[in-house]
């Protein structure tokens, strides 16, 4: 049987494997953290693509068991005014990073798919047969007929394949994201224009309110990111609210437990996807700034869709293959994201053109404008 070594076991990572294995062929997934759930206190919107994408491989209960359901967008400005309202059908769900890659993990325990933990790519080597060897910092190391790398947005096979492979770009902004026992109307997003920064906001049945805000700054260090206390950001992100009165600032100063800062990133054309028996997939072949909230839904569908083409084509080929039909579509979508980035501090009259114009765009806007993105299905049968 083909056997393929896959980095990272996040989002894209488990469901390759278990998309793989559908296909035939084994799979184990190499995860650098001892354990599969690190940032903890990040959430996010699965769309239906990304749940149709798990349905393909049988496992679309990992999202609809662990998250809730959204049917709308509410838009106000800084002032608390509402500018504008837009339904979402089908909308997304959201969750837990935590909750989706520990349901993904047991969901590939269950299919008899071993993840390894601890197990950090360094370096990878190509064997005289071709096949190749991933090597770990701990001197583990594993042979394979191909290597997957859906090792994220700093990935470490994005290099291995090419290493003039551009960087990811820095957005100038972090997003901060946290939970505050404040229960609100469920089934809707909450977007505020403030002044200084975005942010928006959604109740889970629980009666909390997930928050998430992104505000201005320079990339942030790895330390940075992790050692900062819940009090330190909670401060950091309400001062961005404090001039406005759409009860942002108050609602993030109402928040208990761990808040999460991350930087954001966006990766838009990235040249060679693969080399040899090794190839990129998700966030490490494309990364869309989170606006758009669609990175992990995308991630999904590549791990599915490699899987099909691995089923149904040689190794080289069905590379090749993967990259025509997702290229187009992932850097669509990434283009799409970046264009919705233009919500940091505009000045006075511009916020006013924007209070303004914001609800007749979004009037304007055809009913199906996003069913490219949204209403995109993968019939696991169809040869590729
Ligand atoms: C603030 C924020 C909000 C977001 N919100 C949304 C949203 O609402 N909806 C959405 O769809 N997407 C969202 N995204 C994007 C989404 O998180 C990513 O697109 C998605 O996680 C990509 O999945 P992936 O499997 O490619 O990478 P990841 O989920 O990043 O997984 C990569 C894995 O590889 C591991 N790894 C890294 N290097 C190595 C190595 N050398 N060796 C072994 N393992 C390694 C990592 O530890 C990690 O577990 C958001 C992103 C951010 C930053």
């Amino acid at each position: 049987m083909t056997e393929a070594i896959i980095i990272g076991g996040g989002i894209a990572g488990p469901v390759a494997a278990m998309a793989l294995r559908r296909a035939g062929i084994g799979a184990t997934v190499y995860e650098a953290y001892p354990s599969g759930a690190e940032d903890i206190g990040a959430f996010m919107s699965i769309f239906p693509n990304g749940v149709d994408a798990l349905a393909a491989i049988g496992a679309g209960h990992a999202v609809l068991d662990h998250a809730f359901p959204a049917s709308g967008l509410e838009f106000f400005n800084g002032n608390g005014k509402r500018l504008a309202t837009l339904p979402l059908v089908p909308g997304p769900q959201t969750i837990t990073r935590t909750a989706l890659v520990r349901a993904l993990h047991a969901e590939a325990a269950r299919r008899d798919i071993r993840i390894e933990h601890g197990a950090r790519l360094t370096g990878a080597s190509i064997e005289p047969d071709g096949r190749v060897t991933a090597h770990f910092a701990d001197g583990r190391s594993a042979t394979g007929d191909l290597l997957i790398g859906a090792d994220g947005v700093h990935s470490r096979v994005r290099t291995l394949i090419d290493p003039a492979a551009p960087s990811p770009r820095f957005l100038g902004l972090r997003t901060i994201c946290g939970y505050a026992p404040v229960p609100a109307e469920p089934g809707v997003y909450r977007m505020t224009y403030g002044r200084k920064a975005f942010f928006g906001c959604t109740a889970s049945p629980e009666g909390e309110t997930w928050w998430f805000a992104n505000v201005p700054g320079p990339e942030l260090s790895r330390a940075e990111l992790r050692e900062n206390s819940a009090a330190h950001w909670r401060d950091h992100a309400a001062g961005f609210y404090a001039r406005d009165r759409a009860g942002v600032a108050e609602l993030i100063r109402a928040t208990t437990g761990r808040i999460t800062p991350s930087n954001s990133y966006d990766l838009a054309s990235l040249p060679r996807w693969s080399a040899g028996p090794m190839i990129v997939i998700g966030d490490a072949a494309h990364t869309a700034a989170p606006n758009a909230g669609h990175g992990a839904s995308m991630a999904m569908e590549d791990a599915v869709v490699l899987a099909q083409c691995l089923r149904d084509h040689p190794v080289r080929a069905a590379f090749a293959r993967f990259e025509e039909i997702r290229r187009p579509r992932v850097e669509r979508l990434v283009a799409t994201s970046a264009r919705m980035g233009g919500r940091a501090a505009p000045g006075p009259v511009k916020r006013l053109l924007r209070d303004l114009m914001l609800p007749r765009l979004l009037a304007k806007r055809p009913r199906n404008s996003s069913a490219w993105l949204t209403e995109h299905h993968i019939e696991w049968a169809e040869v590729q």
